[in-house]
């Protein structure tokens, strides 16, 4: 940890030197929530978010925050070591076509619904998953597809001497919608409750687990944290089979699948609390983890040390320093073309708007690395190779 604030109420800790004016003022924020317990962890990525920074945790008890587990419910990465010890350009590229031809890209979705087989059935998280529901169809062309554009596929050489399978998505609309859905009605149910309640602006309504609502939201939050792994997955699937049919390699070791938006019941100083991960990934002790750079950058795949001060959490990534319009305006497209070009990378960069997906809209994931030493150990180091954006 690097350093700990303190409020009115409970303490900030910090895996970060230096934080946005704005990021920290909203964990201020998080810090006075009636609900909040013990403290607040921000993780060595973090930046301003809706509501509550991205690379923040919260512990609560007895409600939940929307916006503390964001929009892309589920959101998360899924890793696969191969058989395989090292790729050509020529099968890179190959492979990259079939790629896109598998898997629609961005806002695309499969033209005909996928087998019901491959979707989290609703009825295992209970009665009452209203946006769910009304959600599922359109869910059943949506699953297996990347979304826009910070999510990726990635092909990359481990220091492990195997080639790397990464897939970084989430639950496309349908976490969306249950994302936007109870937010709306945590601020309703604010509106009604009078003066005591948080204040509109900062954007954390509450949702409490007294209510039906409150309970219908973790239903509906589950449901989507499942569909985003079986979403990865589904992507994951298609990837294997083309390194199959063009490499003949078979060989594919279990894979490491990590949410980095979601809020769980867990036990953390003696008491059952909902830790709310918000681009903030899982690390009890011994559990694998995956740690994205960027486009361009290393990635790691780490081995958490189940600090509890960090309710047993590290960073989901590198973190950006710029934000996507910004990004677009300060950076030039030759020199981050450059960069990549020059580690013979297979990369998605082609016009300005790609910009804001590009290395230098991203923190150095080394320095991102070191600060949470007391946070994770390094299991094996991973260079692109090859990488396609949403
Ligand atoms: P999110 O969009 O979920 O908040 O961020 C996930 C993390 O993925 C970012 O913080 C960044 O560090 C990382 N990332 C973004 N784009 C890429 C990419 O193309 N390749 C890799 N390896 N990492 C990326
Ligand atoms: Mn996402
Ligand atoms: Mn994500």
């Amino acid at each position: 940890m690097k350093r700990t604030i303190t409020t009115e109420k409970i303490p900030i800790m910090l895996w970060l030197d230096t934080l946005e004016e704005e990021a920290l003022q909203q964990a201020r924020r998080l810090a006075n929530l009636p609900c909040a317990f013990h403290h607040i962890a921000i993780m060595a990525d973090a930046h301003v978010g809706y509501g509550m920074p991205i690379g923040g945790v919260l512990a609560t008890i007895g409600a939940v925050i929307p916006n503390g587990v964001g929009v892309d419910i589920g959101c998360g990465m899924r890793a696969v070591r191969t058989g395989l010890t090292a790729l050509e350009v020529p099968v890179l590229k190959k492979m990259l076509t079939a790629l896109r031809a598998a898997v629609p890209l961005g806002f695309k979705h499969h033209k005909k619904s996928r087998p019901l087989e491959v979707m989290p059935d609703p009825t295992e998280f209970g009665q009452d998953l209203p946006v769910v529901t009304g959600e599922f169809e359109n869910a059943r062309r949506q699953i297996g597809t990347l979304g826009g554009g910070n999510h990726f596929i990635e092909i990359q050489q481990g220091n492990d001497q195997r080639i790397w399978l990464m897939v970084h998505s989430g639950s496309r609309n349908i976490g969306y919608r249950v994302a936007g859905h109870y937010n709306e009605l945590a601020v309703r149910l604010a509106k009604q409750t009078g003066k005591d309640a948080i204040p509109r602006e900062w954007q954390l309504a509450t949702l409490p687990l007294d209510t039906e609502v409150g309970q219908r939201y973790l239903r509906e939050m589950e449901y989507c944290v499942a569909f985003a792994s079986a979403n990865r997955s589904e992507m994951m699937a298609a990837l294997q089979e083309i390194v199959t049919d063009l490499t003949g390699c078979d060989q594919f070791d279990d894979p490491i699948d990590v949410a980095h938006n979601y809020a769980a019941l867990e036990t953390h100083f003696f008491k059952e609390v909902w830790v709310h991960r918000k681009g903030a990934t899982r690390a009890f002790a011994g559990e694998y983890g995956i740690i994205p750079g960027c486009q361009g950058s290393r990635s790691y795949i780490v081995k958490g040390l189940g600090n509890p001060l960090s309710f047993m959490s590290c960073s989901h990534g590198a973190g950006r320093v710029l934000g996507r319009k910004q990004a677009q305006r300060v950076l030039n497209l030759e020199e981050e073309r450059e960069k990549l070009d020059k580690k013979r990378i297979l990369h998605s960069l082609r016009h300005r708007r790609d910009l804001e997906e590009a290395p230098g809209a991203y923190k150095n994931i080394d320095e991102v690395i070191a600060d949470q030493q007391d946070l994770i150990e390094i299991a094996v180091e991973l260079q692109p190779l090859a990488v396609l954006k949403g």
